[in-house]
């Protein structure tokens, strides 16, 4: 598996970014040429990081930005609503300040040791479970096992999620998406079926309000 990360996305161009969403889809990438065309195994997690506007002091308080508002405009349009559709996870990080520098780090976070026994656990369980299946991890099940009674959140967990469906905060792939994470999260709380807070946590995740 392959990690790239593209820090300041949007400076990438809207053409390169755009590539990215067929074999973010299908974990294949097929290049054509007028000799035929060719496909090759394309999977990879895809991290991407951008500032909330050029300068990159848009959302600092007490710091002033400088960029035009359709400067603004024109650098986070750079990532398409198609491509972040694509995105699973959808985080807002905020500048550190001197003062959070100064405790450390935050009190509560795991080592790294916990952390990552924490996600071998997590696979282990996935792995069980795909068993008997074409899957290995919860970002390659199709969507009609998550509709299938093996794949299916406990029942009536679904109400926030089906709403924001409704009123077009989430695409359907965004809705499977969700729900992909959703299983990662009850893997990692270690409990056979993600339910209501689990839910809740993925569509958060992806920054969509229940
Ligand atoms: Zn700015």
């Amino acid at each position: 598996m392959y990690f790239p990360f593209l820090a300041e996305a949007p400076e990438f161009s809207a053409v390169a970014l755009d590539a990215l969403r067929q074999p973010l889809e299908s974990g294949q990438l097929t290049i054509a040429r007028a000799s035929g065309s060719a496909r090759f195994p394309a999977r990879f997690q895809l991290v991407l990081a951008a500032n909330p506007c050029p300068c990159g002091n848009a959302e600092t308080p007490g710091v002033e930005c400088t960029c035009t508002p359709m400067a603004k405009r024109r650098y986070l349009s750079r990532l398409s609503g198609p491509l972040l559709d694509r995105v699973d996870i959808q985080l807002t990080v905020r500048r550190i300040t001197a003062a959070q520098l100064r405790l450390g780090a935050s009190g509560g976070t795991a080592s790294t040791a916990d952390a990552r026994e924490r996600v071998l656990q997590a696979r282990a369980r996935a792995e069980r479970r795909f068993a008997q299946t074409p899957w290995r991890l919860n970002a390659h099940v199709a969507g009609t096992w998550l509709r299938s009674p093996e794949g299916r959140p406990v029942r009536g967990s679904t109400e926030a999620l089906d709403r924001a469906l409704e009123r077009g905060a989430l695409t359907m792939r965004g809705y499977d998406r969700v729900l992909r994470i959703a299983w990662t999260l009850a893997d990692l709380d270690g409990i056979d079926r993600p339910g209501v807070d689990q839910l809740g946590r993925a569509l958060m995740l992806r920054r969509v309000r229940s």
